[in-house]
């Protein structure tokens, strides 16, 4: 495996940053996780754009420009000769002081990982999963922006921690108002008497590139598909649910906080979605 840091390619082992660096003490970043498919980088313009959106919203000047960036990931990736895996693509505020003020780091720091992608059991999929709402709220669209892709999930970690003591992989997340954002990791969607809704970026939900993915194969479908004020009432009368994300792709959702989703199992239109996201 070899890393790419500023430039430069490393070993696992000797792939290191400084522990002044402000994307450790402080989760001042942002990072982007991408899917290679067959050996091509899937959606990668859309990942760099949202990228360079992340680090303007932070006020983070990065050291390539979005070709140079391009031209980095895609070197990484030839000399990692990965037909299928991830890639994550780290940028951070750089080395500083001890104190947060990010004047203190001349430089971002980018890292770029390209790996083996974890997939989730064939069941999860053919069966579909259940969820829960967790009680921690995402966090406000006036604090931090939901849409930054920043490295700072503690919020998530923490609602991802109440999934696992359920004994689920995902919960979703509300926010302040009460109404749906987003899973811990994965945009939601709902179908609803054949039309798809899911939480906009101001409702609290990142820009996903799968959830755009899937608003455009609906498009291509003849589905309507629009983004919408959702609460759980919404989500527990749904015909049909299903979670979007870079590793997950489409996970249909069968049960929310012991409701049963439609008739308990994947609905169509999720089977067709999945059908056609994996051609
Ligand atoms: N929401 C959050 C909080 C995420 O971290 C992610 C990415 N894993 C998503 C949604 C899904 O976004 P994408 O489809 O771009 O991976």
């Amino acid at each position: 495996m070899k890393i790419y840091i500023n430039g430069d390619f490393f070993e696992r082992e000797n792939a290191k940053i400084s522990v002044f660096d402000h994307g450790l003490l402080y989760g001042d970043g942002i990072f982007e996780g991408i899917r290679i498919y067959q050996g091509k980088v899937f959606k990668l313009r859309e990942h760099l754009e949202r990228l360079y959106k992340s680090a303007k919203a932070i006020m983070l000047s990065l050291p390539l420009n979005f070709e140079e960036m391009e031209k980095a990931v895609l070197e990484t990736v030839k000399i990692n000769k990965k037909e299928a895996g991830y890639i994550r693509l780290i940028i951070t505020r750089g080395n500083g002081s001890l104190g947060i003020d990010p004047a203190t780091c001349r430089q971002a720091t980018v890292i770029i990982i390209v790996d083996d992608i974890q997939l989730y059991p064939a069941e999860y999929y053919e069966k579909g999963i259940k969820i829960i709402t967790a009680s921690v709220r995402r966090i406000s669209v006036d604090s931090l922006d939901p849409r930054i892709k920043s490295l700072n999930y503690l919020n998530n970690i923490l609602a991802k921690l109440e999934a696992q003591n359920a004994g689920c992989l995902e919960a979703v997340m509300l926010n302040k108002e009460g109404f749906v954002a987003e899973c811990t990791g994965d945009n939601i969607f709902i179908v609803k008497d054949d039309c798809l809704l899911t939480p906009s970026g101001s409702n609290g939900a990142l820009d996903g590139i799968t959830k755009n993915t899937v608003m455009q194969i609906a498009g291509e479908l003849g589905l309507h598909a629009n983004e919408s004020a959702l609460t759980q009432y919404d989500l527990y009368t749904a015909d049909e649910c299903f979670l979007t994300g870079t590793g997950a792709e489409i996970i249909p959702v069968i049960d929310i906080d012991g409701r049963t989703i439609g008739n308990g199992h994947p609905g169509e239109i999720t089977k067709k979605l999945i059908n056609h996201f994996n051609r």
